[in-house]
């Protein structure tokens, strides 16, 4: 059913055995995650599935996300809004513009909205704050993601009412990524999350899978370094080369091992939360459905104006997360599986 309809080879035994004891205990070594990364998908995918809907249900949390800037002062090599790409438009939303999409969001039910953005200066501290501040008055829980800020910054999103902040740290693997992103460190990545932590807030991270030259051992790295860091939310999405970066002619990564990575957090972190990433639909078609019976009890649909300009990468789906909420719901129970309620904080 998951793998392309490709005819499944049983794993050898041992592989059995390491899946057994993951069930049991939610512990591997990096070893046997390289080997679960290695072996068919169809068994830990299962595996992840049952897990799941163990620990954390049936319920699939939408969290609303809104693309207020595309402007960013880093240089991402894979990414479409990079400060170095000058062939596309860019925007960025005032205040008000942001409060009203905020708005319909939660006219059309979203109990969670997801600010995200480039590194973008002109949103100073008490900019930042104001918006918060204003989109918390419409009863949500509020998620912050817009890069690297200083503990202080943190600080006064969290007073302001922020709930959330993610930072992926794309990468755990300090060569691969100094080279992917050539104005920013691996240390102030970590720090920024040690900070976010020490803020007070639900702390996702996450990783892309398929980078240039990365391999299967530093992905077992990141895994454990989301598990050792108990971080709340997990994302994890193939790399897909974007128009007018260094990247552009690189191959996409591969949409199965992306599954399995994920797949293997949800093993190694039960009640943590996982989306099914938008990147992963991407790739390949109904790939969040996919995702969500590997182990993903997440979506985060668009409800800004603006998708058609915050381009990460080619090829997102372009969905209106307000008008299109009913068939996606639909389509959902097609899978058994009902939209929460609640604001989707982590259960533990
Ligand atoms: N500026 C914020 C938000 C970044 S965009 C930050 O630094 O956290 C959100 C995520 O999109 C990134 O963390 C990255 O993992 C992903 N992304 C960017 N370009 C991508 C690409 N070409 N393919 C797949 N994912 C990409």
């Amino acid at each position: 059913m998951y793998i392309n309809g490709k005819n499944e080879t049983l794993n050898p035994p041992h592989i059995d055995k390491i899946l057994e004891k993951a069930k049991n205990t939610h512990e591997l070594s990096k070893e046997e995650i390289i080997e679960l990364l290695n072996a068919q998908a169809e068994p830990i995918l299962r595996l992840a599935d049952e897990i799941r809907k163990k620990y954390v249900g049936d319920e699939i949390h939408l969290r609303g996300l809104i693309e207020f800037s595309n402007i960013c002062k880093q240089n991402c090599l894979y990414c479409g809004i990079r400060r170095g790409n000058d062939k596309i438009e860019r925007f960025r939303l005032d205040v008000d513009e942001i409060i009203k999409i905020g708005q319909k969001a939660v006219e059309f039910g979203y109990k969670t909205l997801v600010l995200q953005s480039g590194e973008d200066g002109f949103y100073t501290q008490d900019k930042m704050c104001e918006i918060i501040s204003e989109l918390k008055k419409l009863d949500v829980a509020l998620t912050i993601s817009s890069g690297e800020k200083t503990l202080e910054e943190f600080q006064a999103y969290k007073k302001a009412g922020a709930d959330r902040y993610l930072i992926r740290i794309e990468t755990t693997d300090e060569n691969l990524y100094e080279k992917n992103h050539p104005t920013q460190i691996l240390k102030t990545r970590f720090e920024a999350l040690k900070n976010l932590k020490l803020a007070g807030f639900e702390v996702g991270s996450g990783c892309l899978v398929g980078l240039p030259e990365q391999t299967i051992s530093s992905l077992a790295d990141d895994i454990l370094f989301f598990k050792k860091n108990d971080f709340d939310m997990i994302g994890i999405g193939p790399f897909i080369p974007s128009e007018n970066t260094p990247l552009k002619d690189t191959p996409a990564g591969s949409f199965d091992l992306a599954l399995k990575v994920m797949a293997v957090v949800r093993i190694l972190m039960p009640n943590t939360n996982i989306p099914a990433t938008t990147a992963m639909e991407t790739l390949r078609k109904n790939g969040r459905l996919i995702a969500l019976q590997s182990g993903a009890n997440v979506v985060m649909p668009n409800v800004g104006d603006y998708r058609k300009k915050y381009i990460l990468y080619p090829g997102k789906p372009d969905e209106d997360g307000l008008s299109g909420r009913t068939s996606f719901e639909e389509k959902l129970g097609s899978i058994g599986r009902t939209i929460s309620n609640d604001y989707g904080f982590r259960k533990k």
